[in-house]
Parts: C-alpha cells; sequence; structure tokens
C-alpha cells in the first residue's frame, strides 16, 4: 500500500473524549474512526489488523474441530422466549427492531438460542455427535458503558464456538482441551505471558468458568492473581471457600485489574431442553445435548495488545498482527531514491511481504513519526545517504538503533 493513496489521515492530537490509550491512539494513526460512544468504524489499517488476529483464531478453531458458519444478527423472538431470555427483565442488553407488520425482532446480543435450535434440526442419533460449531459475527448489545474504547462497544464481533456433546464425560474432555487451545490462541496473539485463565462464577451446571484475563491498568475487571501457577481467581467468586477449594493462598495472591480476553462455559442442558435438541442413544432412549460456549472478542484483543504495547511515539505491534510488516521511509524527491524505493517496495511485495511505502511528499520527520505511530514491526529508510552506501537503513519498532544493511541482505531480512 502506498499512502499517498490512503485516504485515511493520521493526526497529532489525541482525541478528548477517549480515555483509554488504545482508542486514543488508534484514531490518531488513521486505524479506526468513532462513529459514536461505543461504535468504530474499521479502517483500512485497522481492519488489516484485526484481520490477522481473526485469522489466527480461525486457524486454531479449525484445528479444534470447529465448522464455520455465519448466523443471523436478526432475531426472531421465539426462541428466546423458550429461554427466558427474550424478557428484559432477564436480559437488559437487547437492541430491538420492528418488521412493518410490527412483529417485533432483535439485534442478536449471542448466538445460543438460534444455534440450538439449528442443531435441533440436524442432530438425531448419538454418531450425529459431538459437534463443534462457530463463527465471527457482529453482536449487539446495549452496553450501559462504553468508556474503554475498541474493548467494549456496542457492536461488536465476537468468534464464539459452541459444542455440543452426548454427554457430560464428553464435554468435559472437550472443554479441557479448550483451555489449551485458548492458551495456545493467546500466545500466538502476542498477549500470552499477560494473559492468566481465571476462575469465575459459573452457573447452574458447573461451579465455575474459565475466563482469560490479560493484566492491564484500563481492564474493568479485578482479579486475584497466582503469578507462579498462572491462575487466578475473578473478584466476582473471591471468597475463602473458594480459595480453599482451588488450592490458592490467599498471601500469594496479586490484586490486579484485567481485561477478559475470552471465555469458557458450561452450558449444560440450559438450551438444549428448552429448545428439545436431543439425540437418540445407543440403547434408543431420547437425551438432551450437553453443550458449552467457548468466546473471544478479536477487537478487544487488538485494544489490549496496545495497552499492553506502546510508548510515547504510537503503537508497537507484535509481527504477526501488525498490518504490515515493513514501513518504507523516502527521503527526499531525487529520481534514484525514487527509483531504489520503489524497487524495493516491488521486490518485498513480490515476496509476499506486507509493506506500508511512504511516498508522500512531506519532511522525513512526518513520516518517522507516522511509522511509529503506526507501529509497524520493521521501517526501512532508503534517502541519498543510505543510497551512497548500497544500503537501506534498517530499524525495529522495538528497538532505538539503526544499521545500514545492503540491499539483497535487506530483503532476506523477509524471506520466511
Ligand atoms: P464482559 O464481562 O467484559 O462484559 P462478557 O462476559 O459479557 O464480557 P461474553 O458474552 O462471554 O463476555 O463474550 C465473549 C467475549 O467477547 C468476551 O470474553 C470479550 O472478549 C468479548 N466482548 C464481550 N463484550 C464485549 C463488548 N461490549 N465489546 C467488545 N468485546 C466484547
Ligand atoms: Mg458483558
Amino acid at each position: 500500500m502506498k499512502l499517498s493513496q490512503l485516504f485515511t489521515k493520521t493526526r497529532r492530537e489525541a482525541p478528548r473524549d477517549e480515555e483509554a490509550i488504545s482508542a486514543q491512539l488508534l484514531i490518531r494513526a488513521g486505524f479506526v474512526h468513532k462513529q459514536m460512544a461505543g461504535a468504530y468504524v474499521m479502517l483500512p489499517l485497522g481492519l488489516k489488523t484485526l484481520n490477522n488476529i481473526i485469522g489466527i483464531i480461525r486457524e486454531e478453531m479449525n484445528t479444534a474441530g470447529g465448522q464455520e458458519l455465519t448466523m443471523t444478527a436478526l432475531q426472531p423472538p421465539e426462541p428466546w422466549q423458550k429461554s427466558g431470555r427474550w424478557d428484559d427483565k432477564e436480559v437488559d442488553v437487547w437492541f430491538r427492531t420492528h418488521l412493518h407488520n410490527k412483529t417485533e425482532l432483535g439485534l442478536g446480543f449471542t448466538h445460543e438460542e438460534p444455534l440450538t435450535a439449528l442443531m435441533a434440526e440436524n442432530v438425531n442419533s448419538h454418531r450425529d455427535l459431538p459437534q463443534y460449531v462457530y463463527q465471527f459475527q457482529n453482536k449487539f448489545r446495549n452496553e450501559v458503558r462504553a468508556k474503554s474504547g475498541i474493548m467494549r462497544t456496542r457492536e461488536f464481533i465476537m468468534k464464539d464456538l459452541y459444542s455440543f456433546s452426548r454427554d457430560q464425560k464428553q464435554h468435559d474432555e472437550y472443554y479441557e482441551k479448550m483451555k489449551d487451545v485458548y492458551t495456545k490462541v493467546f500466545q500466538r496473539l502476542g498477549i500470552g505471558e499477560h494473559t492468566f485463565t481465571t476462575f469465575a462464577s459459573g452457573g447452574s451446571f458447573s461451579k465455575y468458568s474459565h475466563e482469560f484475563q490479560t493484566v492491564i491498568e484500563a481492564g474493568e475487571d479485578v482479579i486475584y492473581l497466582d503469578r507462579d501457577k498462572k491462575l487466578a481467581v475473578n473478584e466476582e467468586v473471591y471468597n475463602d471457600e473458594v480459595l480453599n477449594d482451588l488450592g490458592l493462598d490467599k498471601d500469594k495472591l496479586e490484586k490486579v485489574n484485567a481485561s477478559e480476553v475470552g471465555n469458557i462455559f458450561t452450558l449444560g442442558t440450559k438450551f438444549s431442553e428448552p429448545l428439545k435438541l436431543q439425540y437418540t442413544d445407543q440403547d434408543g432412549s431420547v437425551k438432551p445435548v450437553v453443550m458449552g460456549s467457548y468466546g473471544i472478542g478479536p477487537a478487544r484483543v487488538m485494544g489490549v495488545l496496545i495497552e499492553l504495547f506502546h510508548d510515547d511515539k504510537g503503537m508497537i505491534w507484535p509481527e504477526a498482527i501488525a498490518p504490515a510488516k515493513a514501513y518504507i521511509v523516502r527521503i527526499g524527491e531525487d529520481e534514484d531514491v525514487i527509483a531504489a524505493a520503489d524497487e524495493l517496495y516491488q521486490k518485498l511485495q513480490g515476496q509476499g511481504v506486507e509493506v506500508l511505502y511512504d511516498d508522500r511528499d512531506i519532511p522525513a520527520g512526518a513520516k518517522f513519526a507516522d511509522a511509529d505511530l503506526m507501529g509497524i514491526p520493521t521501517r526501512l529508510t532508503v534517502s541519498p545517504k543510505t543510497l551512497k552506501e548500497n544500503s537501506v537503513e534498517v530499524k525495529l519498532r522495538s528497538e532505538t538503533d539503526s544499521k545500514l544493511i545492503s540491499t539483497e541482505e535487506t530483503l532476506k531480512l523477509f524471506n520466511k
């Protein structure tokens, strides 16, 4: 992508109405646009970043046996009336709308009900189970607070996977496996070191659920953390009895703020019973399917990554997530500089490397500032000075020193 062609602009001033540093930097860098409180447009660079996050999660969900689909945002009342969640007294985040004929609809804030109803039309026998189904899909929630930028919005993409098992034992095995899958996902997303499996409230079918909480100052949740054991307890279930039960030592726990990037939940037969998702077992008996749900918020992960990795100049993206691997700064308008920078750009693109090419006629300082603000992992400067040495100045975003390297060696840096 040539920056002269990118329609978005960077800004020096942080927006006044954003508290979270992640939101301030995303807006300044032209990654997102605030449509209104709790609703953000993903601009081209922001969308590339988000899609890299989504791509990693998708790979791991497929490896874990997931089948991807997309449910509808528009929801008819019936399945939700069966589970009791259509009622505003049960669920206070519904956005509702109407058809012309006055039929009431809602915008899905989650998808247990319609997916359970869908599975009921497809699952009959024990041979049809287990099944694992997931999506990346927009949820709508009329959240009370929206002060954490893209980490809590009223319209957001969720990765939600649902497991459908024959019995508790089959469910428990998958649930345990998903703990490991999630641990791997958050490692690959670059937040593994800061993310802790956290015991949280469970509901009627299990004592606990598990949240994946990333420790950041701006986090909305409070957890009690045992760093050695890499385990934590959400304050909502924190008490002596629970600590005893989990074998955690009160004196060793650290009270920290954290953001819930994902969670896994045992649903039991809470939805399969009212929505009649059942199967005929080997012995001919009819049984309800045992369910679990497994969520991740990709945009929340994106915000959390910035909260963790930034400096006073801007964002610092991990290689796997960055919207581009390299940022070419072209200094000056000399013909041979333009030719050399163009060639570097083309060769990198030819190698399949995502590159931002700053070919704009603006001061070098402004280009360096934008490269830093956008947090692109490697900066490549081509100038009359580097050209004289037949080389490129290479600087990593995470380091302060730069080196002059031959063009050939520079290209090899991206040969993976
Ligand atoms: P929270 O307690 O933070 O409101 P939740 O318990 O409502 O989260 P789930 O309904 O289980 O979360 O959603 C699964 C995942 O979706 C969460 O772990 C989080 O990463 C993400 N998520 C939830 N609500 C939002 C939101 N309003 N904006 C962005 N991401 C969200
Ligand atoms: Mg919530």
